[in-house]
């Protein structure tokens, strides 16, 4: 994109070990005097922890599931109603993330979660302000506009800035107890991120930046990280690659990579990482150019045949699927064409039709 960029980043971000303790300060900073901590099943007892420290947390939704429905979106705008709430704050993977902010977008307005979600009604005008507490180290939707959410079988992924958090609040002492298979699943899609919003036809210089450390970052510590959740360094570089990996993808989103990873979370359920990952090797292959190569370098490797390697040895660390054998039976001409179809295709470096999907896919065989 040469010289002619535009960058933006509009989210305080706050970053550090123990930084929990500052959520108080956080709300206050907001305006906030009652919150919605809408967070999952397995976080709830350190949100009620939480919460008697923080008179300002009024309500606490806990039902996310993986791969949020709208249904929880529904569950929390509820709760934000009923109580009255002037902030919301998502503390919780991306999952959980996500249904916080499509919470705080909607439930100023008097619509039906489903019409926001369908693009039948615009997004009200009004909104509350949204805190995102990363526990993984993976989405990055902590600095970006987007809220993943389904609805029955229909997973959307919506872009809007109505969606974007006020301030990220990001503990990297949180995801001590993510276990070591989320840690690679989580840790991958930040590479992911990093290398699809570099290669990304959109990419821009300041996001390039940030993604070759996200990918240096990444290299250097998610092994140490899945081996040992306690060591602390590990997860501290592995929550700034994945804030780092959000800020590369937000503006210049993903590409190939993800696009597939759609259709293999759909129709063969393989959480969002462990899905970008499946093919993210397949496509340094694929999107190797000397702009990747000078990544390469960048990031400590001697080349993108080397970046490829690393990302397969990792995801066997990982005891990830690699292999199409590995999803039982395929429906080899829907996967090619859902993949092709996505709309995150058109901003793969490379084209990829149908037909050169099948012939990337078959290499996985
Ligand atoms: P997740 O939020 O679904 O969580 C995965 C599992 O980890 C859950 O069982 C959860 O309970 C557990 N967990 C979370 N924090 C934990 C902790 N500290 N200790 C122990 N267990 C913990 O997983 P994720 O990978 O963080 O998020 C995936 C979702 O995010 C997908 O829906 C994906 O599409 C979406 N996503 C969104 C964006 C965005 O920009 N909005 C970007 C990438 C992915």
């Amino acid at each position: 994109m040469g010289n002619e960029f535009l960058y933006r980043q509009p989210v305080v971000i706050r970053f550090g070990w123990g930084k929990i303790a500052e959520l108080g300060d956080v709300l206050k900073e907001q305006g906030a005097d009652r919150c919605l901590v809408v967070c999952d099943r397995f976080l709830r007892d350190r949100v009620e922890a939480l919460r008697q420290e923080i008179p300002e947390i009024a309500a606490i939704f806990s039902e996310v599931e993986e791969n949020p429905q709208l249904s929880g979106v529904e569950g929390a705008v509820k709760l934000i109603r009923e109580n009255k709430v002037n902030a919301v704050v998502g503390m919780g993977g991306g999952s959980t993330m996500d249904t916080a902010k499509f919470a705080a977008a909607i439930a100023l307005g008097d619509g039906e979660a489903i019409g926001y979600f369908r693009g039948e009604r615009p997004f009200p005008a009004e909104r509350l302000p949204m805190i995102a507490v990363p526990t993984t180290a993976g989405t990055g939707s902590e600095v970006t506009q987007v809220s993943v959410i389904s609805c029955g079988k229909e997973k959307k992924t919506i872009n809007n800035p109505v969606f974007m958090p006020r301030a990220a609040l990001i503990d990297p002492a949180l995801t001590e107890t993510v276990p070591p298979r989320t840690t690679m699943n989580t840790g991958l899609d930040a590479m992911a991120h990093a290398l699809e919003g570099y290669w990304s036809k959109n990419h821009q210089p300041v996001s390039d930046l940030m993604a070759v450390e996200a990918v240096r970052l990444v290299l250097n510590n998610l092994e140490t990280a899945y081996k040992d959740g306690h060591d602390r360094t590990a997860r501290e570089n592995m929550a700034l690659a994945a804030l780092l990996g959000g800020l590369s993808f937000a503006l210049p989103k993903t590409a190939g990579s993800h696009a597939c990873s759609y259709p293999l979370s759909e129709d063969y359920h393989l959480p969002h990482g462990e899905a970008c990952a499946f093919t993210l090797d397949s496509f340094v292959r694929i999107n190797a150019d000397d702009r990747l190569e000078e990544l390469c370098r960048r990031a400590g490797l001697s080349g993108t045949a080397e970046l490829g390697e690393r990302i397969r040895a990792l995801k066997q660390l990982g005891g990830l699927r690699t292999r199409l054998s590995d999803l039982g039976d395929v429906d080899m001409d829907k996967l090619c064409h859902d993949c092709a179809v996505h709309p995150l295709m058109n901003n793969n470096p490379v084209k990829m039709d149908e037909a050169a999907l099948r012939q990337m896919f078959e290499g996985l065989r």
